[in-house]
């Protein structure tokens, strides 16, 4: 493979350099000095009063699945075009997905369907919504939204790490936000997530639920059922590095993403850029007109590119089969012509040029 889709980047010997620390200290454990600094100095960074480290993404949404404590007969609102870790956590402890159509002036929610929405059911509890490629959602309209029927806001970030909306960070004004630092996201602990709130109360709830609910007492006890979803001292060891070096990652994602449009065919339209934010650009994302976008990826594959359809909606996906959808057809549009584009940090001007050619090769 000459290009990844989104592969990780280290920052010379900066990730190694903590490795060693946190072997050094010996906190080869899901705590440690690399832990409370990567939460300390990710609140501080995205602007949140304070942050947990998870062993995931998905783990931050299932602690605040937890911590909701979510039961059969609620229902959340979610993005239809999304990962589906954005709900299954939801999901698996009983609720009822209602799935929100795509806005296509950014992608993400759609203001007016969620609206919408949130009537249609007695017991909506949360409205997940997720920032799209890099993208922020209108988090101060759907607060609004949220605020007026007594729903938590929570933003599924994980792909945003870095944006800002109205000029503060990704996810900044919601209940809670999650950033994932998966190792195809633009920083990575190899595996691990953050939770960011303001909420002192859901934080030390959710930091207790991922040790196993136990109780402040010597020996184990337990009032309640959490689970293990603290992230290891030397996974954080990487994630810190990383953090620290998140203006870089965000300088060359904007180059990637210039340097694509620079040169892509007059059939292949970039996603919009809403005007309320800054997007870190993880994902260098294009509509086809006129092209197939699997025989894209197949061409681009045969030159050594992975390259990628768009999420498949929720409404489509088999699992979700029976649930509720508040559709305009701008998800359906989106994965029939959508393609990612290879958009790791190292792609160079000269690889993108060969990917163009395969895809101006494309039949129309
Ligand atoms: C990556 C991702 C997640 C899950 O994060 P993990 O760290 O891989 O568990 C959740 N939602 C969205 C939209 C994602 O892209």
């Amino acid at each position: 493979m000459k290009a990844f889709l989104s592969p990780p980047y280290m920052n010379g010997d900066d990730e190694r350099k903590l490795v060693a620390q946190a072997f050094d200290s010996n906190y080869i454990a899901p705590c440690g000095p690399m832990v409370d600094a990567l939460e300390r100095e990710a609140a501080a960074r995205f602007g949140f009063d304070g942050a947990l480290a998870t062993v995931s993404g998905t783990m931050a949404l299932d602690l605040l699945s937890r911590a909701l404590d979510i039961k059969p007969g609620d229902a959340v609102i979610a993005s239809d075009l999304t990962f589906i870790a954005s709900v299954a956590p939801f999901v698996d402890r009983g609720a009822t997905p209602i799935f929100v159509d795509a806005d296509p002036a950014t992608w993400c929610m759609d203001v007016s369907l969620a609206a919408r929405a949130l009537e249609s059911h007695p017991r909506v509890r949360a409205l997940i919504a997720t920032d799209l490629y890099g993208q922020s959602c209108d988090i101060d309209a759907l607060a609004d939204l949220c605020l007026a029927r007594g729903v938590y806001l929570i933003v599924d970030a994980a792909e945003s790490v870095g944006a800002t909306y109205r000029g503060r960070p990704a996810g900044k004004g919601a209940w809670a936000a999650v950033h994932s630092l998966n190792g195809n996201k633009i920083i990575t602990s190899g595996g691990g997530g953050l939770l960011l709130t303001d909420d002192p109360d859901l934080l030390a709830l959710c930091r207790k639920l991922a040790g196993q609910a136990r109780e402040p007492v010597p020996w184990y006890e337990h009032n309640r059922l959490g689970t293990h979803g603290r992230l290891g001292n030397v996974p954080a060891a990487i994630g810190l590095a990383q953090l620290r070096h998140l203006d870089e990652a965000l300088r060359d994602k904007q180059r990637v993403w210039d340097d694509w449009l620079a040169r892509l065919p007059e059939w292949a339209t970039p996603m919009p850029t809403a005007d309320y934010g800054v997007p870190n650009r993880w994902l260098t994302v294009v509509t086809l007109t006129g092209r197939d976008p699997l025989q894209a990826v197949a061409a681009l594959a045969g030159g050594g590119f992975e390259s990628r359809p768009l999420w498949k909606p929720m409404h489509l996906q088999p699992v979700f089969r029976d649930a509720p959808a508040f559709l305009s057809g701008v998800d359906d549009a989106l994965f029939a012509h959508g393609l990612c584009l290879p958009s790791g940090r190292g792609l160079t001007p000269e690889l993108m040029d060969e990917a163009i050619a395969l895809l101006e090769a494309l039949p129309c």
